[in-house]
C-alpha cells in the first residue's frame, strides 16, 4: 500500500474496495475475505470504505459458478474475449456490466484509490484467472478502473 497524507481538509476520502475484503458473503462460494489489517489501514489513512462486489453489482448470484477469463481483461473489455463458468456458461456481460458499475460508483463518488480482493477473475489486480490458470494482470474491474484513472491496489484478504 502507499502511504502518505491521505486526507483534505479533514474530510475522509473515500475508497473503493471489494465487499468480501469488508466482510460481505459475497464470494462466488457465498463466503467473504474480511481483512483486519486492511480495515485498520484505511482507518488510520482516514478512508472511507465504498463496498462494491462487481460480479453481484453485474447480477450475478451468489452463490455462484466459478469463471475464467479465456484472454486478458483488456481483450474482454474490447470484446475479444469473454468470461466462462467452469461448466461452460457465458458471463461475459455480467463481468462487464460489473465492472463498468464500478467506474461509474468511483466516478459519482469522486474515488480515485480502489482496494481490490488479489487473483479474482474480477478484482484481481497483480494476477487473475485465464483458462483455468493463474497468470499475470488484471481481473476485468480493476483493468476497467485502471483505464479510468483509479489506482487499484491489490489485497490478499483474510489477514
Ligand atoms: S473478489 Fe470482487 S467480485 Fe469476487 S466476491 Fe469479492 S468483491 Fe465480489
Amino acid at each position: 500500500m502507499t502511504t502518505g497524507s491521505d486526507t483534505h481538509g479533514g474530510a475522509p476520502k473515500k475508497a473503493l474496495v471489494s465487499a468480501c475484503l469488508l466482510g460481505r458473503d459475497c464470494t462466488y462460494k457465498a463466503g467473504n475475505n474480511r481483512d483486519s489489517v486492511l480495515l485498520e489501514e484505511l482507518q488510520r489513512r482516514g478512508y472511507k470504505a465504498v463496498p462494491f462486489c462487481p460480479e453481484e453489482h453485474g447480477g450475478l448470484p451468489t452463490p455462484r459458478p466459478a469463471a475464467d477469463l479465456t484472454a486478458s481483461a483488456r481483450e474482454v473489455l474490447a470484446g475479444r474475449g469473454r468470461v466462462l463458468t467452469h461448466g461452460g456458461e457465458d458471463v461475459t456481460a455480467e463481468f462487464l456490466a460489473g465492472a463498468q458499475g464500478a467506474v461509474r460508483q468511483c466516478q459519482a463518488e469522486g474515488i480515485q484509490l480502489a482496494f481490490l480482493k488479489e487473483r479474482s477473475p474480477s478484482c484481481g489486480c497483480a494476477a487473475t484467472h485465464v483458462d483455468g490458470a493463474l497468470v499475470e494482470g488484471p481481473g476485468v474491474t480493476a483493468q476497467a478502473l485502471r483505464d479510468a484513472g483509479v489506482e487499484c491496489e491489490g489485497v490478499e484478504g483474510r489477514r
